[in-house]
């Protein structure tokens, strides 16, 4: 009999996406180890092989076919110019590349860069941008520290990627121009025979089903049944709430999902509306 085969995704080994991009295959039950050094795990659960390489590989290790599907940054794909295809954006490892230049230097447009000279680990997406506003400057492509670069004088100005804006101002530089925003994204090798792509698609189905979880709330509430109307307002739930009477006459359960990012406000207007016992759960997976 034929050994069912492994559907292989390439992750970051150590960095910013590692940890997320580890966690998130955790939370869809796929076992596996992924000790110090390792550069390949397979999952005890699924059929799945993990490889663990530098991000900027990742991109042209799936379009060799050494890798089928991979979870890297919008920006390194990009930049490497591959036509993997983007399935699911993931939430996570968000960031964007700007431009900044030394604090106090004028900026108003990207046309104050034309003839000057900008550092990046970028080229070929800040050619683009560069291209497009149709400015001329030099680009010097250096692939580490970016944010020296103005202070040393070797160069006016850098493109680089950004969180929260802190290494810029430690560098005594400003951010005058977003040339993309990124975030870790699934891609996957166009051609997937269909053994693979149906491993393909319960492996995504987990995916989704865990992003769908980390955006939701459950949450449980007792009401005074006279308060229901406007606290069941407060709940859209996935179809609507389910209420149930409690053994105390006169009272409800409600049961509902509602939004992690604002839940705080709706609990708050719940508790105002006369909900009380408010009970607020994390979801593992929810499929719609
Ligand atoms: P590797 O050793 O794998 O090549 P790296 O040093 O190139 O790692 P990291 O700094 O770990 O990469 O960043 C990985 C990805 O994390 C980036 O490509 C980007 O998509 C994302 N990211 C999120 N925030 C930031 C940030 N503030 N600076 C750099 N990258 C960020
Ligand atoms: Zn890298």
């Amino acid at each position: 009999m034929r050994k069912t085969r492994n559907l292989r995704i390439a992750v970051q080994r150590s960095g910013r996406l590692s940890e997320s991009s580890v966690g998130l295959l955790r939370r869809c039950d796929v076992g596996f180890d992924n000790g110090l050094g390792k550069l390949r795990s397979t999952a005890r659960d699924f059929p799945l092989e993990i490889f663990f390489l530098r991000d900027d590989d990742i991109p042209r290790y799936i379009e060799d076919g050494v890798a089928d599907v991979g979870i890297v940054g919008e920006n390194i794909l990009e930049e490497s110019g591959s036509n993997t295809d983007i399935v699911e954006r993931l939430g996570f490892g968000k960031c964007r590349l700007s431009i900044a230049v030394p604090r106090g230097d004028a900026y108003t447009s990207l046309a104050d860069l034309a003839g000057k000279r900008i550092a990046t680990s970028y080229p070929n997406i800040l050619g683009r941008h560069l291209c497009q506003h149709n400015v001329e400057a030099e680009i010097h492509t250096i692939s580490g520290s970016v944010e020296i670069a103005p202070g040393i004088g070797l160069t006016d100005a850098v493109c680089d990627l950004v969180s929260s804006g802190s290494t810029l101002l430690t560098n005594g530089l400003t951010e005058v121009e977003t040339v993309m925003m990124s975030e870790a994204v699934l891609v996957r090798r166009r051609e997937l025979d269909a053994e693979l792509e149906a491993i393909f698609a319960s492996l995504l189905f987990r995916i989704r089903a865990v992003g769908a979880a980390a955006r939701n709330k459950y949450i449980l509430l007792n009401a005074p049944n006279e308060k229901l109307a406007e606290v069941v307002k407060l709940l859209p739930g996935i179809k609507s709430p389910t209420v149930m009477p409690l053994a105390e006459a006169g009272w409800s359960s409600v049961h509902s999902v509602i939004g992690a990012a604002d839940h705080w406000n709706i609990v708050e207007r719940l508790k105002a509306a006369g909900a009380e016992g408010i009970l607020v759960l994390s979801i593992d997976q929810m499929i719609g």
